[in-house]
């Protein structure tokens, strides 16, 4: 097939200046741009034509050369057209670029750019047992992907912009024929955007980000627990060349306490007291993580006993109000008198003998026998309590 002449595809004069053959050239690589004209065959053709017709007709000595000898000639000087897209778009490149920041293009453009939303972030904060009770505010050091400061994470070397892909044309696409199959798949370069960076950030090699270390305060709320996460929004992983940040997730992972347990917002602990205290009453001193608090052990108080405070638990962290603190009551029994208190106990144990004698009738098996007539007579409450 003959070529046509190029001042008639490119629609010009003979005599055309440089600007007229830009400008008309232009307009047809807009109308035929296979963006436009996805998959048409007759357009790809123009579009070709156009390019070749232009790359001849802007250049002075290889127009020259044409109007001297026409196609002939060209193919003498090694002249030899454009071998697809991709010759013709590295070739163009700049002209390209100017024509995607007109209005319509440019929508396209950034519609299709390559922008990707940065991956969420999970982090393990570790807190001491107070810390998660009462809140704090920790610092997070993160080792992550931000944006570049150089290109401010388009990707692009400031003053440049996107064009159109080489690969694919600009389609996304890569038709690859095998025997009599015709394989589509998403093209490698512009990883199926359809649009390359014509100089990439020299400093990100065109991400749009740069791992960088950065340190995030985070405010942990009172009452938060092991397994509890905190979302910081936008705090993650910056996007690709400008695409939404991810999120940063804080998993607390909180330490134990010697002497405290926690079960949700409630709060257990133990004091040691002595029998005697235990038998007599008394009042102690309890440590608690508010600080000291005053604990009146009531006379007879037994072994295991659990006294409840509340309100003096666990923040809820939804919510207010606090949970309530548990303190079981350890007695203590000495494993060893001196002579003189092993005196007064012996003395004590013959008083508590005389004392059951008397309490024994009063004792249910024995209340049948003697207490027919009113058996609740056997369990009025006793102004001292028995000790056993
Ligand atoms: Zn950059
Ligand atoms: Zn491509």
């Amino acid at each position: 097939m003959g070529k046509r002449d190029y001042y008639e595809v490119l629609g010009v004069p003979r005599q055309a200046g440089e600007d007229e053959i830009k400008k008309s050239y232009r307009q047809l690589a807009l109308k035929f741009h296979p963006d436009r004209n996805p998959g048409d065959k007759e357009a790809e053709e123009n579009f070709k034509e156009a390019a070749e017709a232009y790359e001849v007709l802007h250049d002075s000595q290889k127009r020259q050369l044409y109007d001297a000898y026409g196609h002939e000639g060209l193919r003498g000087s090694g002249f030899s057209g454009f071998r697809g897209f991709e010759d013709i778009f590295s070739s163009f490149g700049d002209i390209f670029q100017d024509f995607f920041s007109f209005g319509g293009f440019a929508g396209q453009t950034r519609q299709r750019s390559a922008e990707r939303p940065g991956d969420d972030l999970l982090v393990t904060l570790h807190l001491s047992f107070e810390e998660a009770i009462f809140g704090t505010e920790k610092d997070v050091d993160l080792n992550t992907m931000l944006a570049c400061p150089q290109c401010g994470g388009s990707g692009a070397e400031p003053g440049t912009k996107l064009t159109t892909c080489p690969a694919c044309q600009g389609s996304g696409q890569v038709v690859q024929s095998q025997g009599f199959f015709r394989i589509s798949t998403s093209c490698a370069r512009c990883q199926g955007t359809g649009r390359v960076l014509v100089s990439p950030c020299k400093q990100c090699q065109g991400q749009g980000r740069i791992r960088q270390k950065r340190t995030v305060q985070v405010k942990v709320p009172a009452g938060v627990d092991s397994g509890t996460r905190l979302r910081l929004r936008g705090e993650g992983e910056s996007g690709y060349r400008g695409g939404v940040t991810g999120d940063l997730y804080v998993r607390v992972e909180v330490a134990t306490h010697p002497n405290i347990e926690r079960d949700g917002d409630n709060l257990y602990t133990k004091i040691s007291i002595s029998f005697l205290q235990a038998i007599l009453g008394d009042t102690v001193a309890l440590p608690t993580l508010d600080g000291e608090k005053t604990l009146n052990i009531s006379p007879g108080t037994q072994p295991g006993e659990v006294v409840q405070f509340s309100s003096e638990g666990v923040p809820r962290l939804r919510g207010y109000g606090r949970g309530d603190l548990f303190v079981e009551v350890e007695v203590r029994i000495p494993k060893q008198l001196t002579p003189r208190q092993e005196e007064l106990l012996k003395e004590f144990m013959e008083l508590e003998k005389e004392r059951e004698k008397h309490k024994g009738k009063r004792w249910p098996w024995n209340r049948h026998k003697q207490h027919d007539k009113d058996p609740m007579s056997s369990v009025q409450p006793e102004a001292n309590p028995s000790w056993d």
